[in-house]
């Protein structure tokens, strides 16, 4: 994810001027686009494949852009971590999450796992645990069906990070880490706190079929989220060929093309919840 950007993160450095006008354009965008109502969260299932059953959902965020179309995150995150606005972006997909949840609930078709991308500046910020407990007394939420998905590549002090993930434990809001086995620092942060789920980055699952290197490092994965009483969670599983091999390693719950991509809320509750009445 690279953007002139993000090199290091720092306030204070001064960018050209032409970065700044486009800075400056794509804050006005986002303000604009949220006011508009724009962003929609769509929903990825979650599939138990021992079961067949369906295990939950990843929500992740799309742009409508009036004259530019359905935008991907990976064309405005990055930027949105840039210029901050990644704080109100998410302050708002957490909000509809909940939202949805409840709406679900009244419906009796509630998710029991519902998974959202927390990006590290919003992990950091400081305001998470509060945001989230508001929420979940607001919206009369069961905490213990909300995930919260964190990147392992979070640019902050290991005690910080610990007691951050154990105030939203308190809670009873579940963690998850993404993109596992592609982070630096990994193993600091794992052994002295039990997260509840390790997303096995897709990376590894898509060499899994071609390369028996790879397989074994998913093998590995599994065994590692096992050790460290996490579920593991993989992603990108793209062919019925993936999903057999994935199931040899013991794994049980999957996402990916597979079985669908991300779809809008409606669409999703009438594929899958509305199903098990
Ligand atoms: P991620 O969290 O690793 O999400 C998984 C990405 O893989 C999603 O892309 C999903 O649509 C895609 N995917 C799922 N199954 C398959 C598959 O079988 N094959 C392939 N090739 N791709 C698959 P998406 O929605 O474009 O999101 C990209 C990234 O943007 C996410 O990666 C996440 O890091 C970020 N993101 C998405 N929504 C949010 C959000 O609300 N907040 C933040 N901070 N980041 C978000
Ligand atoms: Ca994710
Ligand atoms: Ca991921
Ligand atoms: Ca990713």
């Amino acid at each position: 994810k690279n953007t002139p950007f993000s090199s290091d993160g720092k306030k204070n450095m001064n960018p050209p001027a032409s970065v700044s006008a486009l800075k400056l354009s794509f804050s006005d965008e986002v303000k604009r686009a949220m006011r508009a109502d724009e962003f929609k969260l769509y929903y990825q299932p979650q599939i138990n494949v021992k079961t067949g059953e369906l295990f939950g959902a990843e929500a992740l965020i799309r742009w409508h852009h009036p004259e530019r179309g359905v935008l991907y995150p990976d064309s405005f995150i990055p930027q949105a971590e840039y210029s901050g606005q990644i704080i109100d972006i998410e302050r708002w997909t957490l909000g509809r999450l909940f939202r949805q949840q409840a709406e679900w609930q009244e419906q009796g078709e509630e998710l029991t796992n519902i998974a959202l991308n927390i990006s590290g500046n919003h992990f950091v910020h400081g305001s998470l645990v509060t945001e989230t407990a508001h929420l979940t007394h607001s919206y009369q939420i069961d905490p213990s069906y909300i995930t919260l998905e964190l990147t392992e590549r979070i640019n902050t002090e290991l005690d910080v990070w610990v007691s951050q993930v154990s105030m939203l434990q308190d809670i009873g809001i579940k963690i998850s880490i993404d993109d596992f086995g592609t982070g630096f620092n990994t193993m600091a942060h794992l052994v002295d706190v039990n997260v509840d789920f390790l997303k096995i980055d897709q990376s590894f699952i898509k060499k899994m079929t071609s390369d028996n290197r790879a397989f074994k490092v998913v093998q590995s994965l599994v065994q590692m989220a096992e050790t460290l009483g996490a579920v593991p969670v993989a992603e990108g599983i793209e062919s019925q060929e993936a999903l057999h091999l994935y199931q040899q390693t013991g794994g049980q719950i999957v996402q990916g093309y597979h079985y669908s991509e991300a779809i809008q809320a409606q669409e999703f509750q009438n594929q899958y919840l509305s199903l098990e009445k």
